[in-house]
Order: C-alpha cells, then sequence, then structure tokens
C-alpha cells in the first residue's frame, strides 16, 4: 500500500490532469484530490498490521477472544464528482483489513480509476485483489449489489440509487451495506461574526467543485440583524467568481460534468424564481458553449421551497433569514437529510449548543468541509449507512468472530 501511495504521488501530475479532462474540475483541485489520495492510502496503510480483536474475561471458565476477520469481496461503486480520491478512500480500507475490491467508477469519470489500477499493478498487488471494472449504473453497478459473492458493498452517491442497493442486498445475500448519499446542509451563521470572514466561507462552502459536493452547504442561514448586508456581500463575491478553462490557474470553477446535471440545475432555478426567491446574481448560462454555468445567489428563500429542499449540486446559493437560536436549530433539523452542518460564531456557548443540537454526522464550528482521512465521515438520516474514514471506517470492513475455549476445571 506504501508503494501504491508513492506511484499516485509520483504520478498526481499526470492524475490530475486526466482529472481535470474527465470531470472538468479546476486542474489545482484535482492537484488538491491526488494529495488526498496519497493521505488516505498512506493513513491506512499504517493499519494493516495495527487491527486485532481483545481477549475477554466472560462468566465461567472460559478464555475467550476476538479476531477481526475480513469482511471478504468488497463491491465499491462512487460517483463523479470527486472520481480518485472517493476511489481511494474506498479501496484503502478495505485493502489494509485484508478484503479484495470490485470498484465500478461512474460512467461519466472512468479514467483515473483505470489508471490507478496500472499503478495497482505496478505496486506488485496479486492479481485479483484490486479489480476495476468500469460500466453503467443498472447493469455494472447493478450486477455488483444483487451478486451473491459480493459480501459487502460501499455506495457513494444519490439516495435514489442507495435505495436501491439496500434493496438489491434484501434481495440477495443480505451484503453489508455503507451508503454514502446526498444532502442539504445548514451552515448557520450568527450575527456576531466578522462579516468578510463567513461570507468568504460560506460563498466556498457551496461553490466549491461547481456545487457538486454532498457535503455543501446549500441552505445557509444568517441572522437577521446582519442579513441584508450578508446578501450584499455574498452577492459581490459570487460575481467576482471566475469560471472558465479548468487548465488555467486563474479560474476558480469549471463546467458542470454533464448535460443531464445542467438541465437539472436550471430546473431547479426556474422553480426558485417561480416560488418566490429572490434571484440576486447569475440564473443563466455562463458564455455559450460547455456547461458552465452562471455564480448564482437566491434571497428570501423560504423553507418549502424546492431550493431550500433539494439537493442543486450546482453553484446556486440559498440565503435564508431567522432570528432565534432555537428557531435556525428546528429549522436547521428539518429535513430528511443530515450528512453535514456548520455554524460560524464567536459564542463558545452558542456554538456547542448548536453543534450538539444538529442532526448531522459532520458539524463544523468557524470552518467548513473539514474532512481527511483520520476523522470519520458519514450521514444521520437519509444521508447515510455507516461511517467511512478514521479507524471507525474499519468497522465496515471486517467481521468479528468470537472464539471461546473451555478450559480445564481449576484443581
Ligand atoms: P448516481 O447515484 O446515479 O451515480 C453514482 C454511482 O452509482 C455511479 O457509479 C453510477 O453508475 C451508479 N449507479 C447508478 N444506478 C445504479 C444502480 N441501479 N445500481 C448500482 N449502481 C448504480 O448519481 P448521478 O445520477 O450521477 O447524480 C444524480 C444526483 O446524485 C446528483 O444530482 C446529486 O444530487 C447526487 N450525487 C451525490 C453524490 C455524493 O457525493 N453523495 C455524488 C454524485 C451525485
Ligand atoms: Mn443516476
Amino acid at each position: 500500500m506504501l508503494k501504491l501511495a508513492s506511484l499516485v504521488e509520483r504520478d498526481s501530475e499526470y492524475l490530475a490532469k486526466l482529472e481535470t479532462l474527465d470531470n472538468g474540475k479546476p486542474f489545482k483541485s484535482a492537484i488538491g484530490d491526488m494529495y488526498f489520495s496519497v493521505k488516505l492510502i498512506e493513513y491506512y496503510a499504517g493499519y494493516a498490521d495495527k487491527i486485532h480483536g481483545k481477549t475477554i474475561p466472560v462468566d465461567g471458565n472460559f478464555f475467550c477472544y476476538t479476531r477481526h476477520e475480513p469482511v471478504g469481496v468488497c463491491g465499491q461503486i462512487t460517483p463523479w464528482n470527486f472520481p480518485l480520491l472517493l476511489c481511494f478512500l474506498k479501496l484503502a480500507p478495505a485493502l489494509c483489513c485484508g478484503c479484495t475490491c470490485v470498484l465500478k467508477p461512474a460512467e461519466q469519470t472512468p479514467l483515473t480509476a483505470l489508471y490507478a489500477a496500472s499503478l495497482v499493478k505496478e505496486a506488485g498487488f496479486p492479481p485479483g485483489v484490486v479489480n476495476i471494472v468500469p460500466g453503467y449504473g443498472p447493469t455494472a453497478g447493478a450486477a455488483i449489489s444483487e451478486h451473491m459473492d459480493i459480501d459487502k458493498v460501499s455506495f457513494t452517491g444519490s439516495t435514489e440509487v442507495g435505495r436501491l442497493i439496500q434493496q438489491a442486498s434484501g434481495r440477495s445475500n443480505l451484503k453489508r451495506v455503507t451508503l454514502e448519499l446526498g444532502g442539504k446542509s445548514p451552515n448557520i451563521i450568527l450575527s456576531d461574526v466578522d462579516m468578510e470572514f463567513a461570507v468568504e466561507k460560506a460563498h466556498v462552502a457551496l461553490f466549491n467543485n461547481m456545487g457538486q459536493v454532498c457535503v455543501a452547504g446549500s441552505r445557509t442561514f444568517v441572522q437577521e440583524d446582519i442579513y441584508d448586508e450578508f446578501v450584499k456581500k455574498s452577492v459581490e463575491r459570487a460575481k467576482k467568481r471566475t469560471i472558465g478553462n479548468p487548465f488555467d490557474g486563474q479560474n476558480e470553477s469549471g463546467p458542470q460534468i454533464d448535460q443531464t446535471q445542467f438541465e437539472k440545475i436550471f430546473e431547479l432555478i426556474e422553480s426558485g424564481k417561480k416560488e418566490g426567491a429572490k434571484l440576486q446574481c447569475g440564473g443563466g448560462r455562463h458564455g455559450d458553449k460547455g456547461f458552465f454555468i452562471e455564480s448564482t445567489v437566491f434571497s428570501d428563500v423560504q423553507d418549502d421551497m424546492r431550493i431550500a429542499k433539494e439537493e442543486i449540486f450546482g453553484p446556486v446559493q440559498q440565503i435564508m433569514k431567522f432570528k432565534d437560536i432555537e428557531e435556525v436549530i428546528e429549522r436547521a433539523n428539518n429535513t430528511h437529510y443530515g450528512l453535514a452542518a456548520a455554524v460560524f460564531t464567536k459564542d463558545i456557548d452558542k456554538a456547542l449548543t448548536i453543534s450538539n443540537a444538529l442532526q448531522a454526522g459532520s458539524v463544523w464550528v468557524n470552518c467548513y468541509n473539514a474532512v481527511g482521512p483520520q476523522a470519520p465521515f458519514g450521514g444521520f438520516k437519509m444521508s447515510g449507512v455507516g461511517r467511512e474514514l478514521g479507524e471507525y471506517g474499519l468497522d465496515e470492513y471486517t467481521e468479528v468472530k468470537t472464539v471461546t475455549i473451555k478450559l480445564p476445571q481449576k484443581p
């Protein structure tokens, strides 16, 4: 695994170019994804000889211990928004637990996973340990989730497909299922914040990766006394965002992934206008070719509008107004999702009250999208099942076996 990490590092520039060609994300971000991938492999490589059970003093005259055995063959189905990063986020913990993998990259972005397969070979993994199988969801993906010889599936993508995968497990062999699905994550801004700092953080929380991020801060709740100024500054920031050729280092955003997503985003923008949200900027196509969308900001968004409830997965920021903490907690939690949340405040008591009350797998205080290999990540409610990353992530790739041995009677 350490050899593999060094090979990914060696070829990171080439891999990042492939990723940008395939996905459209800015080259700088693609380089960041490669760096994260290397860290993931190195982190889990360190666990390979540190996974072990316990000896347990049970009732009676027995010697009892547990073994953490590999769960077996792992099917891994990944999306297109962070193609190679999510590929290693799934391969690395499985491999260090001793599992084998059949990984299907998203049909929009198979290139880096395929190149990574050649690195796996070069690193000297035995044949059959890592299998990269590109293909479409309803065929190759479904074959994995229905298969009787696959012991576990790990999936990242839409809630809709997450349901199908759990159903397929129920119909076939009850394979273990972990799901990392969507979100509609609240980002709560209290009136005591440093305005410039909070505006910038909320902007990046949403517009990063063209809004195509499961944890995107897509419900920005701003306290009423700073609301108007916050909206004004957020619009100024969005208008300054540079969009264009992702290989040009000046550009903060590239195109959306494909025509389907491009059209879905415009459909939701139209619904926002129709339902009475105030379109402050953007709302249209950027340029006249490709799938580029203007940075879009809606203010006066109400909780029952579609743009406040549905995952847009595009560069569209929703800014809502709230009065007090009790109210914003209730509104933030009033969703089927529960992936991430954030709160910005200088008041430690309020930060703790709000972060304890939010129903989300990750809560960030005065930061956003702070995800790394060492800490667990996953969803409450319909945002997912199970946890990835960190030591917690290992639990999903082992079966615990209890061995109990009768001891001789005491003389
Ligand atoms: P999707 O869920 O259809 O695709 C994700 C992966 O699942 C791909 O590899 C795909 O081939 C596979 N898949 C599709 N149908 C399958 C099936 N029946 N059985 C097994 N695997 C299957 O996502 P999408 O259609 O590309 O995007 C739709 C929406 O999903 C987006 O607008 C966004 O809201 C959400 N999404 C979330 C994430 C995330 O990071 N959680 C990533 C991508 C998309
Ligand atoms: Mn789909």
